[in-house]
């Protein structure tokens, strides 16, 4: 077992020795049989939340109306949700009411897919009530019970299942992948932040492109935002050279296939409910891209991008399979005099102190040294810098 089991082992314990059940469930179990990286472990409980809460020092009340306190142990924090089924799906979204159950099949039962239906004892002994452990052997997404079902009462699922795809590079089981087919529309009634943070999953998991032709052919890509009547465009996306590797990159990539206008990119960010920094990133990435594709960056240009923007940029141009000098560029980004405007040995003060008044003069003066400076025309120092502005007066 990895550390991250050993280590919340004994919460487990803890909740034995007070008579409740206790197991580990869901995307850690599903993690750790597969030899993947577990993040995070996930335990669950015959005990109340009460209950649980009164069996550990400190505790927070994530979701206490869901059955759900974050325990502090040993340094770590863990979930415990209490067994539970849930009811009352209403509009094809989450439950608004959970029921407490007192056996763990009945908690299992309502999770989404097989392999993440999966509970392991303090034994380390698997409980596996849908034929998880086989579906994991041969790479499968099956959903739990009738998969028609399953997504009626919750269609963020099938975004689930294109995300565990791509993450885990499985295969979605015929049922499944037809229920999908046949019930897409249903996407439209999910949040459109619960559906991008599957999405964004996706985007970022090793098959990808793989999971995105999916994502087309089920027809989901016709049900979340901007994308509806697009497939033609967005069909390039399984036929490029490589996944991006960051968010940001994701939805570059994306905004350059949908041949977004300039002026529509932040809507469609706005669209997708992206932070504004996230959709600041995305228009400072295409706008590099544009400029690199137009004319070789000047050292001001490439200043101006900042490192983050330029490797993003140049990591989008290998996506797309587009020929460019990558080594050449980040080879000129690092041999710039600076690198970042902090990094200029004067600042407006300087200018003040030289007797400059404060102004859009001085703005201009400090932009103008900023310049020379980065394309190698002064030095780095208030000294050379003095001198260019004794020069000027
Ligand atoms: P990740 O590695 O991304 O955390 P995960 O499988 O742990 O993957 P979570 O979203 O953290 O995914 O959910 C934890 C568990 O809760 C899942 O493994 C699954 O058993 C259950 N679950 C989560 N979302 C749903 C849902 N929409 N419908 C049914 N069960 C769900
Ligand atoms: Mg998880």
């Amino acid at each position: 077992l990895p550390e991250i089991f050993i280590k919340a082992m004994p919460v487990l314990q803890t909740l034995e020795s007070a008579g409740f059940e206790a197991y580990f469930v869901g995307g850690s179990v599903r993690d750790v049989l597969l030899h993947r990286h577990v993040h995070d472990v996930d335990i669950t409980t015959s005990a109340y939340p009460e209950e649980v809460k009164k069996l550990f020092e400190k505790s927070i009340d994530t979701g206490i109306k869901h059955g759900t306190v974050t325990i502090l142990y040993g340094g770590e924090s863990y979930e415990i949700t209490t067994f539970r089924t849930e009811s009352g799906y209403q509009d094809f979204r989450r439950p608004d009411h959970v029921t407490f159950v007192q056996n763990l099949d009945e908690d299992l039962k309502r999770r989404d897919f097989t392999i993440n239906a999966l509970a392991m004892d303090t034994r380390g002994e698997i409980v596996d009530l849908f034929d998880g452990l086989k579906d994991l052997k041969n790479h499968i997404i099956r959903a739990v019970g009738n998969p028609e079902k399953r997504f009626h009462e919750d269609a963020l699922r099938m975004m689930r299942a294109v995300r565990f795809m791509s993450q885990l590079e499985f295969k979605l089981e015929e049922n499944t992948e037809q229920a999908i087919k046949d019930n897409h529309e249903l996407l439209k009634k999910i949040s459109v932040e619960r559906i991008r943070e599957e999405f964004v999953k996706m985007g970022l998991g090793s098959h990808s492109r793989q999971a995105f032709q999916i994502f087309l052919d089920t027809e989901l890509s016709e049900d979340v935002p901007d994308f509806a009547g697009k497939k033609d465009l967005l069909e390039v996306y399984p036929k490029l050279q490589f996944s991006p590797t960051t968010e940001s990159n994701l939805w570059a990539l994306i905004i350059i296939l949908l041949k977004v206008p300039d002026d529509q990119i932040s809507k469609f960010m706005r669209d997708w409910k992206n932070s504004n920094a996230m959709t600041e990133k995305v228009e400072r990435i295409i706008k590099m891209f544009d400029l690199i594709a137009d004319h070789a960056p000047s050292d001001y240009e490439l200043f101006e991008a900042g490192e983050e923007i330029l490797i993003n940029t140049i990591d989008i141009a290998h996506i797309l399979g587009q020929p460019i000098s990558s080594e050449a560029l980040v080879d000129r980004y690092m041999a710039l005099p600076i690198k970042k405007a902090s990094e200029l040995a004067i600042d407006g003060r300087f200018l003040i102190e030289r007797g400059m008044r404060p102004g859009a003069k001085l703005g201009h003066t400090l932009n103008r040294i900023r310049e020379l400076v980065v394309s190698s025309k002064i030095e780095n120092n208030q000294e050379a810098i003095g001198q260019y502005l004794d020069n000027l007066e």
